[in-house]
């Protein structure tokens, strides 16, 4: 048997819906998880675990935190170096800002540059799996996994289809995609922590047949996820309903190709019809909320409480780089407070939030039976946070006794500076280096 580890910090996670079982967030101010072969063995109160193995080796993070990895479920990898580009909407953003950069990617070299930065970039803001747009070409979506296994991170990602409508140099020919994703998925798919996502760009940029193309793949592969955007903007929404005259919406479409149902994520959903909603509960279509994204590029703000009505399953995603930035804890606040203003808003808790930011990734992604949260025989994908000392987050919660609260500061107040050490399986993928 090899050595266990026991990291004693206050520890938070949310094994269950946060959004229907009231009580879901299990806390252990002087917490433990015990950690053997990259699982976990136990998590709870610190005495109760160390008594389940008295020769573990404690690693002593009293005064810091430790939450489940966190799980970004909508982000392109191309668009590290356009975050920031503020005051458009999303076509005139594209074109402008977002495309050029893709169009970048041709170039492995600086494919393989930006993909490091990427994976690197995860990893320090605590997201040990993410769900991610590759890039238009092959060998920069290759450079991506290799990155990614490369670091020890899950990622699922794929190559991005498009056919139309962008610039030209990011058209494949239906035949080509099917070709270079096929090869993809034998190179990558199942391979240590990654899965391949079929990645139709959205349906403005792809025709028919390069649909078809999605659904084949789909069908002559086991396990595969899909990804795509949805319902972002009214200019987009009016322009794909244009483009497929015989749909009768805009998932309608996806569903043709039959790029819906458990394991398929569509980013956004800012303005979906009751018909959509209701068909996408009942196949289990998820949707990655980006609020950043939503109020930078001005998409609209999330109708949380309509999914919820409707039973249509969401996690969040940070999508970079018309997003803010890497940080899930900053966009489940994001979420939290764009609810508090709107009409009809949501007034998310913080075992919500941390859901949205963990487990609800997991589900979505259909890997909740290895990632998500503590309980026994997950993978330890865990993130420590400590509170900076004379920080605001130290001083919100040195007084705090209670531990809802705690967390609510916690994800308020918990920037990137505070994550000392993010583990996959349990091995570190990330260490801050801090001044003794
Ligand atoms: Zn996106």
């Amino acid at each position: 048997m090899s050595a266990s580890e026991l990291l004693r910090a206050t520890i938070f996670h949310t094994p269950a819906d946060a959004f229907l079982i009231p009580d879901a967030l299990r806390a252990h101010a002087d917490g433990g998880v015990l950690i053997r072969d990259g699982r976990i063995v136990a998590a709870g109160d610190y005495s109760r675990v160390r008594a389940l193995d008295r020769e573990a080796v404690t690693t002593d993070w009293r005064g810091g935190f430790v939450i489940p990895g966190l799980i970004d479920a909508h982000i392109h990898f191309p668009q590290v170096r356009i975050i920031g580009h503020l005051g458009r909407s999303l076509l005139d953003w594209l074109e402008s800002t977002a495309l050029p950069e893709e169009a970048r990617m041709s170039d492995i070299a600086y494919a393989r540059q930006t993909a490091r930065a990427f994976v690197h970039l995860l990893a320090s803001h605590g997201t040990t799996t993410a769900l991610v747009f590759g890039a238009h070409y092959a060998s920069a979506t290759a450079a991506l996994f290799e990155e990614a296994a490369a670091r020890g991170l899950r990622v699922v990602s794929g190559l991005v289809l498009s056919d139309r409508r962008l610039r030209p140099e990011l058209h494949q020919p239906p035949d080509a995609a099917y070709r270079d994703a096929t090869e993809l998925i034998a190179r990558f798919h199942g391979k240590r922590r990654l899965l391949y996502a079929v990645t139709p760009r959205f349906a403005l940029s792809t025709s028919e047949a390069m649909l078809e193309v999605c659904q084949t793949l789909r069908r002559e592969h086991d396990g595969l996820r899909v990804q795509s955007h949805l319902n972002e903007n009214v200019d987009e929404v009016a322009e794909v309903r244009r483009l497929f005259p015989w749909a009768a919406d805009y998932m309608s479409v996806y569903e043709r190709y039959g790029l819906d149902g458990s394991g398929a994520v569509m980013a956004h959903d800012v303005w979906p019809t009751d018909a959509e909603l209701e068909r996408m509960a009942a196949g289990r279509t998820t949707v990655a909320h980006c609020p950043c994204s939503n109020a930078a590029l001005g998409s609209g703000i999330f109708p949380l409480r309509r999914h919820l009505s409707a039973g249509v399953r969401f996690a969040l995603g940070t999508d970079v780089g018309g997003g803010t930035g890497f940080g899930m804890l900053k966009e489940a606040l994001q979420a939290y407070l764009m609810q508090r203003v709107t009409q009809d808003g949501f007034s998310l808790n913080a075992s919500q939030l941390l859901y949205l930011a963990t487990r609800a990734g997991a589900e979505a992604l259909r890997l909740d039976d290895e990632i998500g949260d503590c309980q026994a025989g997950k993978a330890a994908d865990l993130v420590y946070l400590r509170p900076e000392p004379g920080s605001a987050l130290a001083a919100a919660v040195e007084t705090s006794d209670d531990l809802s609260a705690t967390l609510a500061a916690l994800i308020t107040l918990g920037d990137p500076g505070c994550i000392r050490d993010v583990r996959v399986e349990g091995v570190s993928v990330f260490q801050a280096v801090v001044p003794s």
